[in-house]
């Protein structure tokens, strides 16, 4: 089969993270017979410098052309000072809007290899995790109303939170659908005892819960599901949650697993073309040094392969070589042990594909 990727390198270690990404799908291609077609465009900090807009017009007419998106990080301190509109967020934002992409798949799981790495208590790390966090994408606060005015106590500043039933519903079915795949149950988290958004939430998922009699739903307020995830994360199958609460709890989520330079992620909408990126950001602190760990990035890739394309024995081909590399002990700087040699991104992607 061919298959059309849109790569979105971006800014910082975008770059090196989304290469390594790529010659790990070209060495599945060799080994299950497919051609992968690769296109680059601009989006971020990068596409501000080279076109004047974070987000230009050629980079959403190709993306939406193509089969799927591999995008690296956006951003970086360069372009901190400029305004909201022409931050290099807001590309991540827009892309996500203009492919309908309202689901945000986060994993987070514990490798047995990096059981050392996880910051929590040795009796809770040998329970073990594997979450599905499923974060609604295109609703919430992060696109709500919001702006400056002039208040009765000087300038005041405000953003906006609305849920419709439908945008509720939509996510709420796919983490019932997720849940069904792993074992069955699911955690709705909201803020049902202050915000009118997250009692609609509620009211929406216990509905959608009846037509899912194999399934478990427990609804958690969000303060709760941030202390739950740090006392005891092995009780969590499928999370499903807002916009801003899934951002929040997927990266408190992701340094449970010893490193954010781990954690894919696959934004979805209802067809089978996704946005699979890292969770981290632009890691502008180690942009250039050749230390970024793009174990991340390949498992985005493997995402991809499994949602968009169908393609599940590669998927767990390349999940497998990466779980193989980090029992064999291969590992970056950012999670490798004092005295352990730390392997370059070039080393770690040459460690994976060799596993391959
Ligand atoms: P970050 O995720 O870039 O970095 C946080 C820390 O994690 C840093 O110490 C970094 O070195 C480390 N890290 C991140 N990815 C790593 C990897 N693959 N390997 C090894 N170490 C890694 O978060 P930040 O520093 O808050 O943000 C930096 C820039 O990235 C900002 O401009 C921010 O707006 C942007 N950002 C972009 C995205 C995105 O594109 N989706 C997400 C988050 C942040």
């Amino acid at each position: 089969m061919q298959y059309n990727i849109a790569l979105v390198k971006g800014d910082g270690i975008g770059p090196e993270i989304v290469s390594a990404a790529v010659v790990a799908l070209e060495k599945i291609g060799e080994k299950f017979g497919h051609t992968f077609h690769f296109a680059d465009y601009l989006a971020g900090g990068c596409a501000i410098d080279a076109t004047g807009v974070p987000l230009p017009q050629e980079t959403v007419d190709g993306c939406l052309n193509s089969d799927s998106v591999l995008l690296g990080a956006v951003g970086g301190p360069k372009w901190d000072s400029l305004p909201g509109e022409l931050r290099p967020e807001r590309a991540l934002l827009g892309l996500r809007s203009v492919m309908g992409l309202y689901t945000n798949l986060r994993p987070a799981r514990l490798y047995p290899a990096l059981a050392g790495k996880c910051p929590l208590r040795a009796d809770i790390v040998a329970r073990g995790f594997d979450i599905l966090m499923v974060r609604e994408l295109t609703g919430g606060i992060y696109f709500g109303e919001r702006g400056r005015r002039e208040g009765p106590r000087g300038p005041e500043a405000y953003d906006t939170e609305a849920y419709s039933r439908m945008e509720i519903e939509r996510i709420g079915r796919v983490a019932m659908a997720a849940a069904q795949k792993r074992s069955g149950r699911v955690t709705s988290v909201d803020k049902a005892n202050v915000l009118e958004t997250s009692r609609l939430w509620r009211e929406t998922v216990h509905a959608l819960a009846r037509e899912y009699p194999d399934v478990t739903v427990q609804d958690m307020l969000v303060d709760n599901a941030a202390m739950q995830l740090v006392r005891n994360p092995g009780q969590f199958d499928v999370i499903v949650t807002t916009n801003m609460f899934g951002d929040i709890l997927s990266d408190e989520a992701s340094q449970l697993t010893g490193s954010i330079g781990l954690l894919p992620s696959a934004s979805l909408g209802d067809g089978p073309r996704g946005l699979y990126e890292p969770i981290h950001g632009s890691a502008p602190d180690i942009a250039g040094t050749g230390m970024a760990n793009p174990i991340a990035t390949i498992l985005s890739a493997a995402m991809m392969l499994r949602h968009s394309f169908d393609l599940r024995a590669e998927a767990d081909c390349l999940e497998a070589a990466v779980e193989s590399a980090l029992n064999d002990g291969c590992r970056t700087g950012d999670i490798a042990g004092p005295g352990e040699p730390a392997y370059s991104c070039a080393d770690m992607t040459r460690a994976i594909l060799a596993r391959i």
